[in-house]
């Protein structure tokens, strides 16, 4: 669509207010909106000013001056606002120098692109995650918890299981057999439905939903892969609608990765794939793959625990990243075994659908952030023919225990991966895709912020374990 166009389809759709949507440091969609007769041809140009100050992660106050500039080719009408409203999504820039702010995740992501291009790798990344997420009646947790107070009675099992400890009306599920029969047990058919829709409405092409494996009500809509950029973009799209159409049901929708101890957490296994005219994945190695496709392989597992850092980036991530739960703690690759981090789909015995499953990130990532982190550790094998190793296709059970202790692990704790971060981020600085300031930036953010913020302040779980003693 072009800003003309965006115009004629605001006459259209008889559009009162434009939603300018940009997404700060962390991961989170921020807005402002003006009314429709300011959205002009030139405002697409020009942009619109704001004080980025006081966005998570950006500028200091002194400088906080910035350009929001609207991009005509993600508009969409909202399916929310009662005011009929347009929406579009903003890159950033410095109102004097016009140039892209390097903070911006957006400009990061199309730079990641810019130099896989520029490389003469490959001409397109495809990107397909499958985002999981929990719908819950109602969550308890201490609207006080960041000054540290708990109360005793959230500490054990109803901290943990957070909703739906009502009688059981019948058809209640069992502990993980969300997967996945039908109404009445599975009783989010409605309002996924209504979400698979709205995101339709919305331009974004679904493939599927269902119930995932936890029974507190685990979802899982999947979407058709797209090239980075744009799936980054819907990503986002797709969070707003999952927890708005939740909320109209007097529910509200979570994509923290793991709400409930002892149940699946949520990951956002993401499927990648580079092209150059053709598929450059297919060809006759191990799992039909080609030479290329297991550099990539190699890049992404020699880089797993720094890139964890931005596709695995919160506190609770490394909760979800424990045996027992589907969910991936080898940094290994198979195309059949679930538990290692790369996997390769085998569902298709086309060559153009061959592509790499990366199973760690969740989707408490930022998917502008997380994708072009692991384009870049891709990139980084293919360009140091990096082999990564033999598969992991042996049952991990039956491996003797020397055997599986050789095999590396995820990181266990946000810590863990910002350090890893911190030693290994030379394969992200190249083509200035992430500069050092952003990288340094989201250590520090993420190191204060959230992973001292947790291990600073006492735990529920402590109370229970230590009250008494
Ligand atoms: N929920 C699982 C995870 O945390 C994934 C389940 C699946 O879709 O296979 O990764
Ligand atoms: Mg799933
Ligand atoms: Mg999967």
């Amino acid at each position: 669509m072009t800003p003309k166009e965006v115009l004629a389809l605001c006459r259209e759709k008889d559009v009162k207010a434009v939603d300018f949507r940009f997404m700060d440091f962390p991961g989170l969609w921020q807005h402002t909106t003006i009314p429709v007769g300011k959205l002009t041809e030139d405002v697409f140009e020009d942009g619109l000013g704001f004080d980025g100050s006081s966005i998570r992660g950006w500028q200091a106050i002194n400088e906080s001056d910035m350009l929001i500039v609207p991009q005509a080719d993600t508009a969409f009408i909202d399916p929310f606002c009662a005011l009929p409203t347009l929406v579009l999504i903003c890159n950033i820039q410095d109102p004097i120098t016009r140039e892209d702010y390097s903070r911006d995740p957006r400009n990061v992501a199309r730079k990641a692109v810019n130099y896989l291009r520029s490389t003469g790798i490959a001409d397109k990344a495809f990107f397909g995650p499958e985002a999981e997420f929990f719908v819950f009646d109602d969550v308890r947790f201490d609207q006080n918890a960041h000054q540290g107070f708990y109360f005793l009675d959230s500490v054990e099992g109803e901290w943990n299981r957070g909703r739906d400890e009502g009688p059981n009306l019948g058809y209640k599920l069992r502990h993980k057999e969300g997967y996945f029969p039908v109404p009445p047990s599975d009783q989010m058919m409605d309002i996924r439905n209504e979400m698979m829709q709205t995101m339709i409405e919305c331009g974004l092409d679904v493939e599927c939903q269902h119930h995932e494996v936890a029974t507190g009500g685990q979802c899982e809509i999947d979407l058709k892969f797209q090239e980075m950029v744009k799936m980054a973009d819907q990503m986002l799209i797709y969070k707003y609608i999952v927890k708005n159409v939740a909320k109209k049901y007097g529910k509200t929708a979570t994509f923290m990765p793991k709400p409930m101890f002892g149940d699946n957490g949520s990951g956002m296994h993401t499927h990648l794939s580079f092209w150059k005219d053709d598929t450059l994945m297919a060809g006759s190695g191990y799992a039909g793959l080609s030479e290329t496709a297991l550099y990539m392989i190699g890049g992404i597992l020699r880089h797993a625990p720094a890139l964890l850092a931005f596709t695995n980036p919160t506190t609770n991530s490394y909760k979800r990243l424990v045996p027992g739960y589907e969910a991936p703690v080898n940094l290994a690759y198979s195309q059949r075994n679930r538990s290692a981090s790369c996997r390769i789909p085998m569902y298709s015995p086309s060559p153009k659908s061959k592509r790499i499953e990366f199973r760690c990130p969740d989707p408490s990532c930022n998917p502008y952030l997380a994708f072009a982190a692991l384009t870049m550790a891709a990139i980084d094998g293919i360009q140091n023919k990096i082999d990564p190793g033999d598969p992991l296709d042996k049952d991990i059970y039956d491996l003797p225990p020397e055997e599986m202790a050789a095999v590396p692990k995820t990181p266990g704790s946000l810590e863990d991966a910002l350090l890893a971060l911190g030693d290994d981020h030379d394969f992200l600085l190249k083509g200035d895709v992430f500069t050092q300031d952003v990288v340094d930036t989201w250590i520090a953010y993420k190191k204060k912020n959230e992973s001292d913020a947790i291990r600073l302040r006492p735990h529920p779980y402590e109370f229970c374990m230590y009250y008494d003693i």
